[in-house]
């Protein structure tokens, strides 16, 4: 089965080592994801693409117990949904992503905790491929 990214342009696929891809401001350093063709900061279209590090640190999050309506929801449905946990992570000096987590109990997420970015199964399309997200999960200590 093949493996298809769930957009094009959010991360760099495939890879052994994922990473998101955001855009730079040349005129002022300001970081954006998804990447954007302007500055949100200060208006400048000189934009670069800038791939973000692999980890970062467990800012804030929370857990979606019940299915969300579709759409924008394009995940499993009915008895088939499982919770799951969306979490914002900090990258160092760069910014904060908002991604889905891996792990879904509120009791094993901690503020601050270090995270791994990975690419995880989201669903399959209509043409059978297994369609790929983004996530962040903890890093084993
Ligand atoms: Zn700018």
């Amino acid at each position: 089965m093949a493996q298809v990214p769930v957009a094009e342009g959010i991360f760099t696929w495939p890879s052994d080592d994922p990473q998101l891809i955001a855009s730079r401001c040349s005129a002022c350093g300001m970081v954006m994801f998804p990447a954007q063709d302007s500055c949100a900061r200060c208006a400048s279209t000189e934009i670069e693409e800038h791939l973000l590090p692999r980890r970062g640190r467990l800012w804030a999050w929370t857990t979606q117990d019940f299915q969300p309506p579709s759409p924008p929801y394009a995940g499993a449905t009915g008895k088939d949904f499982v919770p799951f946990a969306i979490g914002y992570v900090e990258l160092p000096d760069e910014v904060k992503v908002e991604a889905r987590l891996t792990e879904s109990d509120p009791e094993k997420l901690v503020q601050a905790a270090e995270m791994e970015l990975v690419v995880v199964p989201f669903g399959t399309d209509d043409d059978g491929n297994e369609v790929v997200t983004f996530a962040f999960r903890p890093v084993a200590t």
